[in-house]
């Protein structure tokens, strides 16, 4: 997975400057808001299945050990297999593993997020196994080599000029005069290339949106189909999840779906939603003959029972991404992490340690509109917080921000220094903006005043000026 340190402000200043990217961005407010908000609107009952949702992770994620151990024995019971991996490198050998024993040549892949944490596609490449991305928006970014830039949309970034010269680029055996000027006329040209593909895999990997312990059953929620042609059609069918997305029971998992859809891209549902449970039994019309599910934990059994444990209810709908005003500004690349806006921000430090991902709890205005829109109730803003204190206790912050910040915790802990001190600094800086009453320069906040100007104090403190209005009304 892609670190992000060092890398997010110049990352994030070539974003703003990037005209294209400012265009495709729009799609994400116009789109995602607005389609949301109808569909929570049109649902009365969302906050009672947010409150219920958000319990039924609660009360899994407290029991996770067992609800894992009741999935693995029904999976077992259905004729499939579990493998647990700790780390993201015994998840890649575990998954290699199973494609050498199928004797694998072609393996097609639904989007999988977990996946792409793990760098699975590489890994796979690296031993000869053609890897087929699927899902339309993963299709376009593995002919790019990019990694994506949302967890729902991944090619957000992208207009479809721009997919119109990678097809062309790529599909070097079609008619260079055919047309591939509208969406459709791309999104066909995607299927035809991938039908091919789809018959000839030995292998179809898939992510997992659900795992249900009281099944054994595997969900995946598509608005293409393709985790159908890739779970179904080929010999082997490997899922791979992260433990937290275990529910109990199916009731428990269409809890969760009523909310996710609407969450994610103001649907009432996905188009597809499938249920995977073993591999094929005599009287199925079609399915795999070997069902796996690889289990990543990867650091998320360290979230459980710490101040994180709350990310772990985390649905994927990219909910907080739409609504973020930093991940608006500047798309998912900026962050270099594969998990970006708020939810990557609080997840990405886990996965990597903080030393590698300090950037990412700092890029947020804290507005606190990521939290108000999950729809699993995950507080965020309080969660990037934990990192920041982390980060600064660690001593890793640079040495003129941790000095600013203990001149700060000093003077905040002694009111009458610090009235004294704001008595005086107040009016001094009033006098020092002059009439305009802003400053276009002010020591210690270029990154400010690069680009607006400061606005003075008007002279006197918040307090004295309190002070003054409670006096004259008791008066
Ligand atoms: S943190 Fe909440 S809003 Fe963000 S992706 Fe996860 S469930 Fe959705």
């Amino acid at each position: 997975m892609a670190s992000s340190s060092g890398s997010f402000t110049s990352n994030a200043r070539k974003a703003l400057a990037d005209a294209e990217l400012q265009r495709a961005l729009q799609n994400v407010r116009r789109g995602f808001i607005l389609k949301r908000e109808t569909a929570v609107e049109t649902l009365p009952e969302f906050d009672r299945l947010r409150a219920e949702a958000r319990a039924i992770k609660d009360h899994t994620l407290g029991h996770l050990d067992l609800y894992l151990e009741a999935y693995e024995e029904k999976v077992n019971e259905s004729g499939g297999k579990v493998h647990y991996a700790s780390t993201a490198a015994e998840a890649r050998d575990t998954v290699l593993a199973l494609c050498r024993a199928a004797k694998a040549k072609r393996v097609t892949k639904g989007k999988s997020m977990v996946s792409e944490e793990i760098g699975l596609n590489a890994h796979l490449e690296g031993a000869g196994i053609d890897v087929v991305e699927t899902d339309l928006g993963e299709y376009v970014l593995q002919i790019r080599g990019e990694a994506p830039s949302h967890i729902i949309a991944p090619i957000v970034h992208l207009n479809k000029e721009a997919i119109e010269v990678d097809f062309r680029r790529a599909h070097r055996a079609l008619p260079s005069t055919r047309k591939l000027k509208s969406v459709p006329d791309l999104v066909a040209e995607a299927r035809a290339v991938l039908r091919e593909r789809f018959i000839t895999a030995d292998v179809g990997i898939t992510g997992a949106n659900l795992l249900i312990a009281e099944t054994g059953t595997s969900v995946i929620v598509t608005n293409e189909g393709n985790g159908d042609l890739t779970s179904t059609l080929p010999r082997v069918h490997i899922v791979i999840a992260s433990i937290e997305k275990m529910v109990p029971t199916l009731e428990d998992a269409s809890t969760i779906l009523r909310l996710l859809a609407r969450s994610a891209t103001g649907q009432e549902m996905a188009t597809y939603t499938s249920f995977a449970t073993g591999p094929r039994r005599d009287d199925d019309p079609d399915g795999p003959s070997a069902y796996h599910v690889v289990l990543l934990d990867n650091g998320r059994s360290e979230m459980l029972g710490s101040v994180f444990q709350d990310m772990l209810r985390c649905i994927r709908c990219g909910a907080c991404l739409n609504h973020c005003p930093v991940y608006g500004a500047i798309g998912g690349h900026a962050y270099g992490s594969i998990y970006p806006g708020p939810m990557g921000a609080v997840l990405t430090p886990a996965l990597q340690g903080i030393e590698h991902a300090r950037d990412l709890p700092n890029a947020s205005s804290f507005c606190g509109r990521c939290e108000e829109v999950c729809p699993m109730g995950i507080p965020l803003p309080k969660m990037m917080r934990a990192w920041r204190e982390r980060d600064f206790a660690k001593g890793d912050p640079p040495l003129r921000q941790r000095i600013a910040l203990k001149v700060w915790a000093y003077t905040a802990k002694r009111p009458l220094l610090y009235h004294a001190l704001a008595g005086a600094i107040m009016p001094l800086l009033a006098w020092r903006a002059g009439r305009s009453g802003r400053f276009s320069r002010f020591p210690f906040g270029k990154s400010w005043t690069k680009t607006r100007d400061l606005p003075a104090p008007e002279g006197k403190t918040f307090h004295r000026l309190y002070g003054k209005a409670k006096r004259s009304s008791s008066s």
